[in-house]
């Protein structure tokens, strides 16, 4: 099927090298090195390209974005062009001129990754010595300056008790937003699914505590809440649908419709530094390939909620089923989701036993 019009947001991974080591990274579990990185006036080219195609948004990632030493110069190209650009930061060894100067080029939010609401649990998870005390002062600057801040916690076993917590240091950060993010089981968070993946019955307090925080903080802090697939009776629209209207670029230029894409197998993707992006968003075989209603097979073909879903998470079918084009199994109507449920009991029965901590 072919593009359904032009793309919304990109999100562009710069480069894989972190400060952190969090065991849950969404980045693959084969790191790219520092020397697979694009250069300054490929990534400058590329960017040139995305807003020729209508793109709107650029949510600059990593790895740590700001180990690049040229983020100042791609947040100005993009804000030349008009297109939104949103920082996301561990927000460790960021100092307030950086800041500043990352505002002058036009940088327009930062999302700052907290890994717990306490020092020992965000040390634990991302193995930085005074991470957190970092943190709140990256905070700090942050808003100081006046750029809109949102707070992005990720959820598992080790913080999931933590997630009142979370809300009020969102409210003391100043935070516009404050995402509740259960962690994705892909890559790094799949090999340590055993370690991080929560109880139902503490998934079901932090649903009760999120929603009592969305109803008293209304017009205060707004709280998105991704819930865990793993607990779920339907799943989410990864990325809003295959292709639909946002997609990934690696280090190495390598542009994939969601995070996780590589991890199906006889996929083949296009590259932003080799071929135009209006090509790859118009006619790459592997966007087309899930993109649209066609792919489906039952229970999605002919089920009212493919509009809403659009058949959940391509990465996950294939990895518990093996086929990307099934139904995703969180989906309550998918003959693989008691597998799933399973897994997730059994492996959040079990002690958690040591990290993989991602290393490149
Ligand atoms: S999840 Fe942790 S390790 Fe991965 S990029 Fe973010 S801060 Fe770094
Ligand atoms: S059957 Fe498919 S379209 Fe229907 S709710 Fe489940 S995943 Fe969504």
């Amino acid at each position: 099927m072919p593009a359904p019009g032009p793309p919304i947001g990109i999100l562009a991974e710069l480069t894989h090298r972190c400060p952190l080591q969090c065991p849950y990274c969404s980045n693959p579990v084969d790191l790219l090195k520092a020397n697979r990185e694009l250069s300054t006036q490929t990534w400058t080219e590329i960017f040139h390209q995305a807003a020729d195609l209508g793109v709107l948004q650029v949510h600059m990632s990593g790895g740590e974005p700001t180990l690049r030493q040229d983020l100042e110069e791609l947040v100005a190209a993009l804000s030349a062009r008009s297109v939104y650009t949103n920082l996301i930061t561990a927000g460790v060894n960021l100092s307030k001129d950086r800041i500043k100067v990352l505002k002058e080029a036009g940088l327009d939010h930062v999302q700052l990754s907290i890994q717990g609401a306490t020092a020992e649990v965000t040390e634990l998870i991302g193995k930085h010595k005074k991470g957190f005390a970092q943190k709140m002062q990256t905070a700090e600057h942050v808003r100081a300056l006046g750029l809109p801040l949102t707070v992005n916690a990720p959820i598992h076993r080790h913080n999931i008790h933590q997630v009142a917590d979370f809300i009020d240091l969102a409210l003391q950060l100043d935070a516009d937003r404050l995402e509740i993010a259960n962690v994705q089981y892909y890559g790094w968070a799949y090999l340590n699914r055993s370690s991080l993946l929560p109880a139902l019955e503490d998934v079901e307090r932090q649903v009760e505590i999120v929603e009592d925080a969305r109803a008293r903080l209304k017009g205060v802090l707004n709280i998105d809440f991704v819930t865990p697939d793993y607990y779920a009776d339907y799943p989410k629209p990864c990325m809003g649908g295959w292709a639909q209207d946002a997609f990934v670029i690696v280090p190495d230029g390598t542009v994939l419709p969601c995070h996780a894409a590589q991890t199906i197998k006889g996929l083949n993707f296009e590259n932003a530094a080799e071929t135009p992006l209006a090509e790859i968003w118009d006619a790459s075989p592997t966007f087309e390939k899930y993109r649209g209603f066609e792919w489906m097979s039952e229970p999605c073909k002919s089920c009212p909620r493919r509009e809403l879903d659009r058949g959940g998470c391509r990465c996950q079918a294939f990895a518990v089923t093996g086929d990307a084009a099934q139904t995703d199994p969180a989906c309550i109507l998918s003959p693989h989701h008691d597998k799933l449920r399973n897994v997730a009991v059994e492996a959040s029965a079990e002690s958690p036993g040591a990290f993989s901590y991602r290393r490149l």
